[in-house]
């Protein structure tokens, strides 16, 4: 297929090939892995949430845990009502989480199931035990991606759960967006450096990365319980980590709790944590620790160090919008040049926002809020990169233009470490730093003639 991706572009209305996303299901199953005690489950047909499931699977490497409303020919015709109350008894009755979270699939939002109902209807003949919640929400895959998705699930939580009592706490909500396992740990580990006390929604670390124990336990120990959910009403402020993923629920806690909150990117690289430390010092109204302060002035080291090896080199990148946002920045802050830039279908202020980032940078860098990898591997034929920063995806172009592939974002199919070492704060922009010159370094090692080279690098 890729020996025969034309170099010339047509323009294309109606199909995608290779798209720069998945569906919105998978980013509410991860979102809802990350309440502790929560078993996702996806109401449609299975197909949908093996596919789901097993995703997420490969990415991680961790069993993934979700059940289903199973539908039949039966509940494609008269909808699946019946399916979603015997699986709210059963799943209560066999695998006795704290917390299920629905999420619709394409065929049940088809349908126009009424999930709402369905849940009060099971709460008034008494399926859902004492103590135990059912939340919801609605997600469409013919709009959006899994990044819709995660921010629809937490949107989710936050409308069914967080309440107001009229006491305001000292806690900071912190909405992570779609991160690693790794990175809500490290951002959870800044937040104690300034001691702020806070509640994160959601938090897959020590659910997605447990370690093996010898134990089985069908619930992991990690995760936001319900009654911190709860308490995020009370909170003084909500940090809303990456506008597609996060703002939406942060903006619903204003609205529903009166909770004032600040949309940042995530902090990927030394600019965006610059602002997320900033912001973090302002709340806790103390200065930047020490400790954070040696973690800063490394991540500049190795950058002015290395500037040889990164200065001038051409990029693309592609993923997630809120990651790729990070990421584009990052690059131009090492003097990269971002001159290919796409995700999956997430508005013109993708475009916008990037190209404020290059500026008179890279002022005819190829962006798109809508695209694919087919398209990105027509741009690279007309204008070869230097370097591709991306998902697995990725790995097919890469191969057929013999360009270095740092692999990034969502998913990451054939590779480990992602969901255990951190892309996030000073410490991981730097290991995401070292990858980089590590990517430019071996290519420069493999091209060169004998006699240039060298030892030392
Ligand atoms: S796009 Fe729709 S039908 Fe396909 S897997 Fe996702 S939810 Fe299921």
């Amino acid at each position: 297929m890729l020996d025969m991706t034309p170099a010339t572009s047509v323009e294309r209305t109606a199909l995608k090939i290779n798209p720069a996303k998945t569906c919105q299901p998978v980013g509410a199953m991860y979102a809802a892995l990350g309440v502790h005690g929560c078993l996702p489950h996806s109401h449609g047909s299975q197909g949908c949430c093996a596919y789901h499931r097993s995703q997420l699977t490969r990415h991680f490497k961790e069993p993934i845990m979700a059940s289903t409303s199973s539908f039949t020919e039966g509940s494609s015709v008269f909808g699946g009502m019946a399916n979603l109350q015997q699986a709210i008894s059963t799943i209560f009755e066999m695998y006795d989480p704290e917390i299920i979270a629905v999420h619709t699939t394409c065929l049940s939002e088809t349908i126009g199931d009424d999930i709402p109902t369905i849940i009060g209807k099971c709460q008034i003949e008494g399926k859902v035990p004492e103590g135990k919640v059912i939340v919801h929400c609605n997600t469409p895959s013919y709009v959006g991606s899994h990044v819709t998705g995660f921010s629809n699930m937490v949107k989710g939580f936050v409308k069914y759960l967080a309440a107001s009592t009229g006491r305001r706490s000292d806690a900071v909500n912190v909405i992570p967006g779609w991160v690693e396992p790794s990175d809500m740990a490290e951002i959870k580990r800044y937040l104690a450096a300034f001691k702020l006390p806070a509640i994160m929604l959601p938090d897959t670390s020590s659910v997605l990365d447990a370690p093996t124990t010898g134990e089985h336990s069908f619930y992991p120990k990690g995760g936001t319980t319900v009654a911190q959910i709860r308490a995020m009403g009370d909170a003084r402020h909500t940090l809303a980590m990456g506008k597609w993923a996060s703002a939406d629920a942060a903006e619903l806690l204003t609205k529903q709790c009166e909770v004032p909150h600040e949309v940042l990117d995530l902090p990927i690289g030394l600019a965006a944590t610059d602002r997320f430390v900033s912001a973090l010092a302002t709340l806790s109204g103390t200065a930047v620790p020490e400790a954070i302060e040696d973690e800063r002035g490394r991540l500049v080291d190795v950058i002015s160090d290395m500037h040889q090896y990164l200065g001038g080199k051409t990029v693309a990148i592609w993923g997630d919008p809120d990651q790729v946002i990070a990421l584009t920045e990052f690059c131009r802050d090492m003097d990269m040049k971002p001159v290919h830039v796409l995700t999956g279908g997430h508005g013109k202020a993708f475009e916008e926002r990037i190209k404020a980032i290059l500026g008179d940078s890279v002022p005819d860098a190829n962006v798109k809020e809508h695209g694919d990898l087919f398209q990105m591997h027509q741009w690279i034929k007309n204008r070869p990169v230097d370097l591709m920063i991306g998902t697995t995806y990725g790995k097919f172009i890469s191969r057929a233009e013999d360009i270095p592939l740092v692999r990034f974002g969502w998913p990451i199919l054939d590779r480990v470490g992602h969901s255990y070492f951190t892309s996030v704060g000073y410490t991981g922009s730097l290991r995401l730093a070292t990858q980089i010159i590590s990517a430019i370094q071996e290519r420069q090692d493999r091209d060169a003639p004998d006699h240039a080279f060298e030892l030392v690098l």
